[in-house]
């Protein structure tokens, strides 16, 4: 039978952890972290694994935050029910340095053949894979024109991802790379700056529209825009799917075998062996100061603890409890 386990306990698959629990005689730590999610957890085992005493807190019932395995449906079948394109992991330095160690406790990410794809209500289906020339075979079979395209969004992307980069790296300020696209001093030449400022300022349907003609094609792309909340004709949804649809073509979508909880329960497990906690079920409400440094935590319930070194809140997250 069919069913949806959201609300019960034995849902969660990858997350789950040997429960630990807060001690009275846990030893004082040196850094304490608010939140147990991805960012939280990568920066408690780069630090636990330099000699670091560390001490991580969640208020939800299993690490990871909006890295998230559960079985929705049947027992047995593991849904990735938030993050589950690790490709921005799979190519961070983190996973580089704890690739082997990360495997070791069952770390597995793989590539499906197509990494994203389109599926027209008429059955009309285009994937998209690593393999560039079947790439293009496929998409010549809905438009010849638009196989063509393909390979000037390519190039333009080769051309202009590096200044895109810059761009989303960058403070949100007036100044800055973006002047590097709209400045007058000519700095980028034209075929970096004119893709670029399409990309920036267009909407999917005048872009796309533009570039290729079959509407299956269209869709492919325009899915990751919708990805972000872009509707088809708002100013500026261009740049997400040029990233995504270069990026996961050169790549693949990297994602864990058995589900994105995997990651997590892997990590969480390096951090103990690193001689770090990490305790679910404790909310962080107050950091308190000690001569302007944050020292000590106050927990939900009205427990103290105080870090002999820091505290560093990572808690991302919407407020969402599982
Ligand atoms: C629906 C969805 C899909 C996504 N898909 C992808 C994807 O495919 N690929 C990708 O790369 N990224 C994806 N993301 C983004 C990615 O999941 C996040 O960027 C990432 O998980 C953020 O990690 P974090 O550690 O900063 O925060 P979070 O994961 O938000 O973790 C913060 C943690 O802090 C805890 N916390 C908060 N307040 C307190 C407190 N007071 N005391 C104790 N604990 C507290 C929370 O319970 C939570 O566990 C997606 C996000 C969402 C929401």
């Amino acid at each position: 039978m069919v069913s949806n386990r959201l609300d019960s306990g034995e849902h969660l698959t990858g997350n789950t952890t040997m429960s630990e629990s807060l001690r009275e005689d846990m030893e004082e730590p040196e850094i304490i972290f608010i939140g147990a999610g991805i960012n939280s957890l990568g920066a408690a085992l780069a630090v636990a694994k330099e000699g670091w005493r560390v001490l991580v807190f969640d208020r939800n019932r299993t690490p990871g935050g909006a890295v998230r395995t559960m079985e929705l449906t049947l027992p047995g079948f593991r849904h990735d029910i938030e993050a589950m394109n690790l490709s921005l992991f799979a190519g961070s330095p983190f996973y580089a340095e704890h690739r082997e160690a990360l495997a070791e406790k069952g770390l597995d990410l793989v590539v499906a053949e197509h990494s994203f794809g389109s599926l027209a209500a008429d059955g009309r289906f285009l994937g998209i894979g690593t393999d560039l020339e079947a790439n293009l075979r496929a998409i010549a079979r809905f438009s010849k024109a638009d196989a063509k395209a393909w390979k000037a969004w390519r190039t333009d992307y080769d051309r202009c991802s590096s200044v895109l980069f810059q761009i989303l790296g960058s403070p949100a300020v007036r100044s800055g790379p973006l002047e590097l696209v709209f400045g007058r001093n000519g700095d980028l030449p034209p075929n970096v700056a004119t893709p670029l400022r399409g990309i920036l300022l267009d909407s999917l349907r005048a872009n796309l529209g533009r570039r290729f003609q079959s509407d299956v094609v269209q869709a492919l792309i325009a899915a990751w825009a919708m990805h972000l909340d872009y509707a088809p004709d708002v100013p500026g949804g261009c740049w997400m799917p040029f990233l995504e649809t270069n990026g996961d073509e050169r790549n693949g979508i990297p994602i864990a075998r058995g589900g994105s909880g995997n990651m997590i329960r892997a990590i969480v497990e390096l951090v103990r062996e690193h001689g770090g906690s990490v305790v679910n079920n404790q909310t962080v409400e107050q950091i308190l100061f000690d001569k302007g440094r944050a020292a000590d935590v106050r927990l939900a319930g009205g427990r103290e603890l105080r870090s002999s070194c820091g505290v560093v809140a990572s808690p991302a997250s919407r407020p969402r409890r599982w």
